[in-house]
């Protein structure tokens, strides 16, 4: 008897759903948002993992490692105080806590423990980054790495899953423990689905080496986005849900696919 323990970067899962992004790519519309059901990837891990190893057969321990913004009171104001900030700023910042409140409370809702959940406060200084997306969050990648590590040296039966796209991580786990190729299994975006300028990155993931191969989502988009009626185009593959079932001798075709064929 295994558990699979379960580690994602949620920041990077977060930006992965994101429109155009690889999951997003899949869908009938790309440039809208992936729904991702958090509760079916844990599943989809799980089986994934099974295959390759049998024993492990149910869930151990889920961390969701992410920062979301503590938004100050005053945040309204700041536009009118202060020369750097533009009212764009504000509603950008308080759009993109938003929606990472959302993602993130999906994820503490499908079982994740909240610990690894960060709050900073919003400082003004952060808002010039956010608008040219060079704000970085060091302290996401280093909390998932201690947290895998910790329970793969405690728990060495078990299998650790770690969801992230930045295998810059991984000389670190190897390091911290070396039998990884054993029974850790990532989770992450084929390097053929990622932008020009992280392939490097994807593919330095890919070349490590484990016994059980890479689970990659997009290529699992039906089986991990929301909704009880998801389906598969027949004609181009992409992945889309409906609100009420398509009848069974009704071929599944997307809507762009129908309005080409009218
Ligand atoms: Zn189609």
């Amino acid at each position: 008897m295994a558990k699979l323990n379960v580690f994602v970067d949620g920041t990077w899962l977060f930006n992965a759903c994101g429109a155009d992004r690889a999951l997003a790519n899949r869908l009938e519309y790309s440039d809208r948002r992936f729904q991702l059901d958090h509760t079916k990837l844990v599943q989809e891990l799980l089986a994934h993992a099974q295959q390759h190893i049998p024993e492990c057969d149910s869930i151990g321990s889920m961390y969701f490692a992410t920062s979301v913004f503590d938004l100050p009171e005053d945040l309204v104001e700041w536009p009118n105080e202060r020369e750097d900030v533009t009212v764009a700023d504000v509603e950008f910042v308080q759009r993109g806590t938003a929606a990472r409140e959302k993602f993130s409370q999906g994820a503490v809702q499908a079982g994740y423990s909240d610990a690894a959940i960060f709050r900073p406060r919003l400082k003004g200084w952060m808002l010039g980054k956010l608008r040219e997306h060079r704000f970085q969050e060091k302290q996401v990648d280093a909390t998932v790495v201690a947290l895998l590590v910790k329970y793969a040296i405690t728990c060495p039966d078990d299998v650790h899953v770690i969801i992230t796209g930045d295998s810059d991580i991984l000389p670190a786990i190897r390091v911290a423990y070396p039998e990884y190729s054993d029974n850790v299994l990532v989770a992450t975006t084929h390097p053929d689905q990622l932008r020009a300028d992280s392939r490097q990155t994807s593919y330095a993931l890919a070349d490590f080496d484990y016994s059980i191969p890479p689970f990659y989502l997009e290529q699992n988009a039906d089986k991990v986005m929301q909704g009880t009626n998801v389906y598969k185009c027949v004609h181009c593959n992409k992945v889309f849900s409906r609100p009420n079932p398509i009848p069974r001798k009704t071929a599944a075709c997307c809507k762009p696919c129908h309005q080409k064929r009218e």
